[in-house]
């Protein structure tokens, strides 16, 4: 059964076709620059026009969707009600959840009759207990808008914790293991008994670690300070924090860590001190993160940085186990939620169920 998965971004479409059960990955690529202007793809339409004239055989399809809100728990069959109510979570994700729309819908037309499954990034997370996703803001603004943390990366944090168990050789239910996804977007998960219990992005995936752009936790107050002091509109202020913040921000140069690796190196004190900033970030979090779950078995690091940057890894966890009578186990764990994607479509399609 050939499963394609999609993750349809605002600009662009990322597919990779997996021949499932085997979990063998047969093909993947992007479309890019969709909508742009002098591009020759004029929307999401062409978009998947383009990626299924390179594909001959889809037996279903799996979305990534960002945004589930409290409503979507797990993976689910498309059908025009999950479209529907996908639809009214795009009022809580405006940035992600119109652009997953539009694959979706691309994909309708273009696959008539193929099942297609959606499956959230904020699924992972709906374990959190009350304590951890509540904010110390008016309890009504939960009940009456949704304010409360989501949480992000689910797919990723929860593959790599699976995979966390397989190579320690012990059952997930048993483990309590400390995920860390650090790509541009970063974000870090605990994970106990294979539940999330909690996570550092918030009701958006601003919250939390310090990242390429995304300046993670700051003092709430500034953003009024800086909207006074700047005289920017909310607009800019929500563009400050979520795309000239973070690494770049602080260092000036650049939201790449490589090139900050190269320019600390080199004698950069602001990529240096970005880098410094980065690293205690994440040291904090998992130290607290340690202390919710009464311990740790394990910790993962995942996707770009979390990869293949081992500087960036040992500079997290230097002294960082000294207390500890058992260390955890630091383990590297390639990011691949497309496979997590296709294996979650695979359960809910097969079978014509
Ligand atoms: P995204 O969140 O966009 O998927 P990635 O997981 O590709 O991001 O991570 C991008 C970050 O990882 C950048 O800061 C980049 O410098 C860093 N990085 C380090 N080594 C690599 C590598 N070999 N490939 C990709 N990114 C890398």
């Amino acid at each position: 059964m050939k499963i394609l998965v999609i993750n349809s971004g605002s600009s662009s479409i990322k597919y990779e076709l997996f021949e499932m059960p085997g979990e063998r990955r047969i093909q993947k690529g992007i479309i890019e620059h969709i909508g742009e202007r002098g591009s020759r793809v004029r929307d999401h339409y062409a978009g998947l026009k383009l990626i299924l004239g390179k594909i001959n055989c889809v037996s279903a399809v799996g979305h990534r969707v960002v945004h589930g809100v409290e409503r979507f728990q797990k993976p689910v069959l498309i059908d025009s009600a999950v479209i529907r109510e996908i639809r009214c979570c795009s009022a809580i994700a405006p940035l992600h959840n119109p652009a997953n729309l539009a694959g979706i819908m691309a994909c309708k037309k273009l696959l008539p009759g193929v099942k297609q499954a959606a499956v959230f990034d904020t699924a992972f997370h709906h374990s959190l207990p009350g304590y951890a996703y509540i904010y110390g803001l008016p309890y009504e603004y939960y009940k009456k808008y949704g304010i409360r943390k989501y949480g992000f990366h689910g797919t990723s944090h929860e593959y790599v914790a699976q995979e966390a168990a397989r190579i320690l050789k012990r059952p997930l239910a048993a483990l309590r293991i400390i995920t860390c996804h650090l790509g541009n977007g970063c974000s870090i998960t605990a994970v106990k008994g294979g539940r999330s219990v909690d996570t550092s992005m918030g009701f958006t995936p601003l919250e939390g670690l310090v990242m390429g752009t995304r300046c993670g936790d700051i003092d709430p107050a500034l953003v009024g300070y800086i909207m006074r002091k700047k005289k920017i509109d909310i607009h800019a202020a929500d563009n400050l924090l979520n795309k000239a913040s973070g690494l770049k921000g602080i260092s000036g140069i650049s939201n790449d860590m490589r090139v900050l690796e190269e320019k600390a190196k080199g004698g950069s004190r602001r990529a240096g001190l970005a880098i410094e900033i980065f690293c205690y970030r994440i040291k904090k979090y998992i130290g607290a993160y340690i202390a919710v779950m009464g311990g740790c078995e394990a910790i993962v690091f995942t996707a770009g940085i979390g990869e293949h940057q081992a500087g960036i890894r040992r500079r997290i966890t230097r002294g960082l186990f000294s207390h500890l009578r058992r260390p955890p186990r630091v383990l590297v764990i390639p990011a691949n939620e497309e496979l997590m994607i296709a294996r979650q479509t695979y359960l809910l399609t097969k079978g014509g169920r």
